[in-house]
């Protein structure tokens, strides 16, 4: 295996904890910065939303700082809201265990008397949103001249929130030698003149297409009518497993979850106007599948993270194409498939264009198509046509095909309730499959979407052309030859 942990140079007992956790090769984004962060250079990470930018620059900074003493941080790592922040503590504090490090998150909507017994007691490494850390200096409950690694996740966002000019503030009282990491989906406008004041010499990486989505995820633009929205809505949400559904307005997000509560289908409100309690509710209530949809304002969703969406619906037009991708970036993560529907009413279709423009995607404004409900593999019917469902059970004699060359092909997209045998009979039709598995999450034991399949390399072949597209569960297959 060249593509490990061991070899960008992490400390043994990181690779280890990563082992454990299921992570064992880095991803690109992770491959591209680490070795510069612990040389020490600055970096700014462009890279899409799912890419793993939180380990890019967590493990850096967990082999890099040192103790801290009470009340002075030695490791800073800014976060535009407090989801986001307890969400990147939540994914390091194992590794900073395993290094013997503390780590906390600080942020605001929730009493203070835990966060600073957390800085007298010394955090080693701090996560916080700009406003409860300015807060707390002020109540000088915390210094920062000890800093001398900072990260900027979602700088971009920080933007957009109008968090600069306190980063900017907080920034100039770290250690002026510090190391600052800088991540973000977008590194132009604001957040490039940030880098510039803040950064020397910073090492650039950008990785995935500018502004373009991860390539499995489809993007799909439906014309409905404001009346049928409600319809469509609730029929996505009931043909998924977990779809978030994108409002402009808080108002916009309660309306609606009630109106599918009277269509009988669950969902919960996130959006800034929720108390602390009521989002983690929600949260909770969308993380175990009590609630099936989660309907949510652009600032809210931001940075919270929720495993295994497979659709996002954008049930009102986001505001630009940076929106659309805030959005549409919480499905398809770490490469599992996705969809993302956006609903086009009369008179949106020039500002749906335009997004589209912007990101480089062309999706044909089509008219709301109801996905199908049956697995029962089509010809995607993408441009009108539609051939017979085909029978997924037949299974090829075993020993025609032995000792020929395999072909492993990848499978991505597939609907989430699919098993290793649904899969293996879906290919079946097609020649003697030797295997098949979905790909789980290691934790959740949850299907990420995507999974292998091992074939005969000729049958194989047939097999993508045929499969590639169709349609099961109003999903369309990505088949391709595995790399
Ligand atoms: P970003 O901050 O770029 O949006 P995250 O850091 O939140 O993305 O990572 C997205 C998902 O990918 C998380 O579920 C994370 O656990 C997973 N992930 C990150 N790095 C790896 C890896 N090297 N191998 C497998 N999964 C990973
Ligand atoms: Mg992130």
């Amino acid at each position: 295996m060249s593509n490990t942990f061991e070899r960008l140079g992490l400390p043994e007992r990181l690779v280890s904890t990563l082992a454990r956790q299921g992570f064992t090769s880095p991803f690109p984004v992770q491959m591209a910065t680490i070795p510069d962060s612990l040389a020490g250079r600055d970096i700014q990470g462009r890279a899409p939303t799912g890419s793993g930018k939180t380990l890019a620059f967590g493990l850096p900074v967990l082999s890099l700082v040192s103790r801290a003493k009470t009340k002075r941080p030695r490791g800073l790592i800014l976060a535009p809201t407090r989801e986001l922040a307890e969400q990147i503590r939540r994914d390091l504090a194992p590794l900073a265990a395993a290094v013997d490090r503390r780590i906390a998150a600080i942020f605001g909507g929730v009493p203070y008397g835990p966060q600073k017994k957390d800085l007298n007691r010394g955090v080693d490494i701090l996560v916080a949103t700009p406003g409860r850390l300015e807060d707390l200096i002020e109540q000088r409950c915390l210094e920062l001249s000890s800093v001398d690694i900072v990260v900027v996740d979602e700088a971009d966002r920080m933007s957009d929130m109008g968090f600069l000019p306190a980063v900017r503030r907080i920034l100039s009282l770290t250690n002026p030698d510090r190391q600052t990491l800088l991540f973000s989906a977008t590194l132009d406008g604001d957040v490039a003149v940030l880098a510039r004041e803040s950064q020397r010499d910073p090492v650039r990486v950008e990785s995935g297409p500018t502004g373009e989505q991860d390539l499995d995820v489809e993007h799909r633009f439906w014309r409905v009518a404001r009346s049928d929205r409600l319809a469509h809505t609730a029929a996505v949400i009931r043909d998924s497993q977990r779809t978030i559904v994108f409002t402009r307005t808080r108002r916009g997000a309660d309306r609606l979850v009630k109106q599918l509560e009277k269509s009988d289908v669950s969902a919960v409100a996130m959006h800034g106007g929720r108390s602390q309690n009521q989002r983690t509710r929600a949260l909770r209530a969308f993380g175990n599948g009590k609630a099936s949809a989660l309907v949510a304002t652009d600032v809210a969703a931001r940075g919270i993270h929720v495993e295994d969406i497979d659709v996002v619906l954008h049930y009102d037009l986001a505001n630009d194409h940076k929106d659309y991708i805030h959005r549409s970036g919480r499905t398809a993560r770490a490469g599992a498939g996705g969809t993302v529907i956006t609903f086009v009413l009369d008179g949106q279709e020039k500002d749906a264009r335009s997004i589209q423009r912007a990101i480089e995607i062309d999706s044909p404004l089509e008219r709301a198509n109801r996905p199908e409900v049956h697995l029962s593999p089509r010809r995607d019917s993408g441009h009108g046509s539609e051939r017979p469902a085909r029978s997924i059970s037949k299974k090829r004699d075993v020993s025609r095909t032995a000792g020929k060359p395999s072909l492993s092909i990848f499978v991505g997209n597939l609907p989430w309730r699919i098993t290793d045998r649904m899969l293996e009979n879906l290919f079946a039709g097609h020649g003697q499959v030797s295997r098949a598995s979905i790909v789980t999450h290691g934790r959740t034991g949850r299907s990420k979407g995507f999974g292998f399949v091992e074939m005969d390399a000729d049958e194989a072949k047939t097999a993508i052309t045929a499969l590639d597209g169709s349609v099961l569960d109003g999903r369309s297959l990505r088949v391709r030859v595995a790399r």
